[in-house]
């Protein structure tokens, strides 16, 4: 199959149809711009699977995804997208780089979900970008980030209450935008832990890529704990 392009953790291959790519989740690990990296074996097939079960109900919810189907274990196939250059973050409980940034403590509920943009770019270490920024660079329309702020706050709901239900606590993820062969903008990339902040709701314990990160544990231990629960 022909590579369009490889990323850290996936690799997009062109399919027999212009229209659509095969998304393949690769077992590399890496945070901190890819400064600390591991092949952890197992790790794309869990992402593959917690990805495409995220998908799915987001697309029963009437969130618009590149999501076609999964194909096997590693590989999912999915719409060709123009992918826009920005991270859109949602936090309903602080931690990371929000803690970092503004001295706030880790764990404090927000009093209402709060979204950040970050300009995804290596060079630039994906800065923290505001309203006049993503204008100014280019790139989103006024009226694409009122949209995509629309989309990321009901994908918040249903993702929070989804991961409730099977004992998860979402704390923060990052999703991707794109456009679609039908111009319609979607929802891209991946939702996995990879991308997510996820703690069990009983215990706290950190079950997302904070464990690779920070060494809190197992990685595919958390990992796959996501999974049996969201499949329980
Ligand atoms: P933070 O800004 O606190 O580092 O990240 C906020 C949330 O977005 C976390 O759930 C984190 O996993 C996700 N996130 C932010 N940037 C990236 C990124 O470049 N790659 C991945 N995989 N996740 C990210």
């Amino acid at each position: 199959m022909e590579k369009v392009y490889e990323g850290k953790a996936k690799i997009v291959y062109k399919t027999e149809d212009p229209d659509k790519y095969i998304l393949y989740f690769k077992d590399t690990a890496t945070a901190f711009d890819a400064t600390k990296r591991a092949e952890v074996e197992g790790k794309g097939e869990l992402n593959n699977n917690i990805s495409s079960l995220i998908f799915q109900l987001l697309e029963e919810r009437g969130i618009r995804t590149h999501f076609i189907r999964k194909l096997s274990s590693r590989e999912m196939l999915v719409w060709r997208a123009k992918r826009f250059e920005l991270e859109v973050v949602v936090r309903n409980i602080s931690a990371g780089s929000l803690c970092k940034r503004l001295g706030i403590e880790e764990g404090k509920p927000l009093e209402k979900p709060l979204v950040e943009f970050f300009y995804k770019n290596d060079e630039l270490h994906d800065p923290l970008v505001c309203y006049d920024h993503i204008i100014l660079l280019g790139l989103l329309k006024e009226e694409q980030i009122h949209e995509i702020k629309h989309i990321t706050f009901r994908v918040n709901e249903i993702l929070r209450e989804f991961f409730s239900q099977h004992g998860l606590i979402l704390v923060d993820f990052k999703l991707e935008f794109g456009q679609l062969p039908d111009g319609s903008l979607a929802v891209v990339d991946e939702v996995s832990p990879d991308t997510c902040r996820l703690w069990d709701a009983k215990t706290g314990e950190k079950l997302d890529k904070d464990r690779f990160r920070f060494d809190l544990g197992d990685l595919l231990e958390g990992y796959r704990k996501v999974l049996e629960k969201l499949q329980g």
